[in-house]
């Protein structure tokens, strides 16, 4: 520790922050840990959801990997944490007189109860809004399974903008359509890549008579279906799941500290979340927010810098599903009343880093104002105020500023949630970049504080 601090006194003063900003890219470039952890993270423990086994190991991994990252201590966080259950494969066929059968590649939402033992079988009835559901009524609706087969808008480029216009579908039409009798629902996956991957994702029971089981079916599938109901629209759709809530269990989240040497009670935490959808390997979401904040330390460290505020890593667990990590830590937090000044995240992805989303007021958004230029080399200046990530979103409270890496959103929905989130598509030079540019911003945090 002595030697490391000795070097940033050595190191830092002389330069300036353009050419600390780039020694952390150049240091970032040449990194080949963070890539390596991902693959291991992605390959040996992928489906880490949270109360799964695999979840638990995935924890262990990362653990023994910040222990070797010259922290001053690396520790874990008891949260409880839901244990939802695949169980196994879901089935879904088509069954027409006409046209035959076909089968269909489907998945269950997160958190849906299954279907009985024998499935469900029933005609279908397709709808694009929630609108059409309600005109339709329960005449139409009773005993069907609804099919919302809104696509996700390919025309926004801001992806996640057409994603928040069509995840509603997924996280509520189970509980709307079960209103007008539906036996089932089953959504058109969100990606607006046509292919046969089925993508997951939370869905909640809310102010339901019954809960339905919901399932989605890849896109290419949901435009056979479409086509098929379009010359029998009296075929019937088999469906079956397995799916269910098994007992609570213990979890953690995994923090790595290094304590400020000016202003140790100010606390600035970057992280990403370790659990994963249990059919991905959630390389992007979220293996690669987890070593890129990693990473941060890994770059500073490397380049010399001690930091003056107290940095944590923080790996939490449980986003996808209740976010009882991100709870369990601002929960301690008030506890112990610390006081976080900055909290950073990174769950968008490990393309290209492109800038930072805040969540803050706009006198403390005028702050990071002078800091924008500085990331212009890396095109990663995009500075905007909107918003910041989920884990550290339970952070909120006046005086502590949120933020998430923004990274470039084309390609995310094409492997989010799905078994198409490998490994394999992640780049690791963006990958290392995200994380010299989380790196950057907190080093002026740092540098400069936020009073
Ligand atoms: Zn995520």
């Amino acid at each position: 520790m002595l030697i490391a601090f000795t070097v940033i006194l050595f190191g830092c003063t002389s330069k300036n922050d353009s050419e600390v900003i780039a020694d952390i890219y150049k240091t970032a470039s040449s990194d080949t840990s963070i890539y390596h952890t991902l693959r291991v993270l992605s390959k040996s423990y992928p489906y880490r959801l949270c109360g799964t086994p695999n979840s638990i190991k995935a924890i262990e991994y990362l653990k023994g990997v910040m222990e070797k990252e010259n922290f001053d201590k690396v520790y874990l966080q008891e949260c409880t944490v839901a244990h939802w259950d695949r169980g196994a494969k879901e089935v879904g066929i088509i069954k027409s007189s006409k046209l035959g059968e076909t089968k269909l590649s489907v998945c269950a939402l997160g958190t849906s109860v299954g279907t009985s033992i024998d499935g469900i079988n029933a005609e279908v009835i397709e709808v694009m809004s929630f609108e059409e559901l309600e005109k339709l009524g329960e005449k139409a609706i009773k005993g069907k399974i609804v099919f919302f087969n809104k696509p996700m808008d390919a025309s926004k480029t801001n992806t996640f903008e057409a994603y928040g216009e069509v995840v509603k579908f997924r996280v509520t039409g189970a509980s709307f359509a079960a209103k007008y009798g539906a036996k089932a629902i089953i959504i058109r996956s969100i990606t607006t890549s046509i292919d046969t991957f089925p993508h997951t994702g939370v869905m909640r029971y809310k102010d339901t008579p019954k809960e339905i089981p919901a399932f989605a079916v890849a896109t290419k599938h949901a435009d056979i279906l479409s086509k098929q109901l379009a010359e029998d629209s009296k075929l019937t759709l088999y469906l079956k799941s397995d799916c269910k809530f098994l007992p609570d269990e213990i979890s953690y989240n995994v923090i790595g500290a290094v304590e400020g040497t000016t202003f140790p009670k100010e606390i600035i935490t970057v992280g990403g979340h370790v659990d994963a959808w249990d059919i991905a390997e959630g390389a992007h979401d979220d293996g690669g927010g987890c070593v890129q904040s990693i990473g941060v330390w890994h770059n500073l460290y490397s380049i010399g810098y001690r930091p003056k505020h107290t940095l944590r890593v923080v790996m939490f667990i449980d986003e996808e599903m209740n976010q009882r990590g991100g709870k369990k830590y601002a929960e301690e937090a008030k506890l112990k009343n610390e006081n976080h000044i900055f909290a950073l995240e990174s769950d968008g992805g490990c393309d290209k880093p492109l800038g930072f989303s805040f969540e803050t007021d706009s006198v403390n958004f005028a702050k990071f104002k002078p800091f924008q230029n500085l990331f212009e080399p890396y095109g990663a200046n995009l500075f905007m105020n909107g918003g910041s990530g989920v884990d550290v979103g339970f952070l909120k409270q006046e005086n502590t500023v949120l933020a998430e890496l923004i990274a470039d959103p084309t390609h995310y929905f094409d492997f989010h949630h799905s078994g198409n989130d490998t490994f394999e598509h992640v780049n690791k030079d963006l990958l290392n970049q995200g994380s010299a540019t989380l790196a950057s911003l907190i080093y002026l945090v740092d540098k400069y504080g936020l009073k």
